[in-house]
């Protein structure tokens, strides 16, 4: 199990007779970037919902740093961090307190726990924030606290969906900056889920989901003229 990367392969689901999604492979390499690029409906919800394992499927296979979601769920859980598209702060309690009861779900206390909430609270570099209430912070460093809360636990892969959701421009591009940094530095795999075309260009690979099918999947370079 050495690899730290992503793969999903032949995964098709159904919510009843609507297929939401048909036959979806793709790769994200390790400390590669991906960019899910898909319309309202594409089925990117329900491709987090399985990543996340909210819910299963038989057919096809997930794995996340080589563990198989089907077959080893907790070990491919804790190789992966999420950050969800609606906020998920606690508003009136600190940063710290906000990341303390992820870190005691990952079995981390004491000093221990200390130590990681800071380290992540720097790599988002959001550590002189952490005494602060989350009501005071602006929509970008909750967004900020959410992705270092992801971390807590040193994941491999980082699943975002929709993250610069409701930020204005200067937050989004902060957003999209410290994660590309992130990826480069730390050699952290992503996938970023999208409908804005504008956020998947500078990105490794670009996955392009429709009506639940892998449209086009490439280096973004290539793709870009057939968006
Ligand atoms: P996206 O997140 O890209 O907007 P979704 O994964 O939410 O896409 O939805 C993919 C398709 O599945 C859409 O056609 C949607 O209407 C349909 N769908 C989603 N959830 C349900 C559900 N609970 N029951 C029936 N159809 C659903
Ligand atoms: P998103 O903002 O991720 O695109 P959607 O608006 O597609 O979310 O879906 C919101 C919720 O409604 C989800 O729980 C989804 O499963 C459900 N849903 C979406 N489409 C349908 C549908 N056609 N029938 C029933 N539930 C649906």
């Amino acid at each position: 199990v050495s690899n730290s990367g992503l793969s999903v392969t032949s995964v098709s689901y159904s919510y009843g007779t609507k297929q939401a999604l048909d036959d979806v492979s793709f790769d994200v390499a390790p400390g590669q970037f991906a960019a899910l690029l898909g319309p309202n409906g594409a089925g990117k919800s329900t491709l987090f919902s399985l990543l996340t394992r909210l819910f299963t499927t038989r057919d096809g296979t997930i794995r996340i740093a080589g563990f198989d979601m089907a077959k080893s769920p907790r070990q491919a859980l804790e190789k992966m961090g999420v950050v969800f598209q609606s906020q998920t702060l606690d508003l009136d309690l600190t940063i710290r307190q906000n990341l303390s009861y992820f870190a005691a779900l990952h079995g981390l206390s004491g000093r221990n726990a200390r130590t990681r909430i800071d380290r992540a609270l720097d790599r988002l570099q959001i550590l002189d924030r952490a005494g602060e209430k989350a009501r005071n912070l602006n929509g970008g460093h909750r967004r900020r606290t959410e992705i270092a809360r992801a971390l807590i636990h040193d994941p491999s892969v980082l699943l975002l969906d929709e993250a610069t959701v409701g930020l204005d421009a200067a937050a989004r591009q902060s957003i999209t900056d410290h994660v590309h940094r992130l990826c480069a530095e730390e050699n952290l795999t992503v996938l970023w889920a999208t409908h804005l075309t504008d956020e998947v260009f500078d990105t490794d690979q670009l996955i392009v989901l429709h009506q639940g099918r892998i449209l086009d999947q490439g280096l973004c370079a290539d793709l870009r003229g057939d968006l």
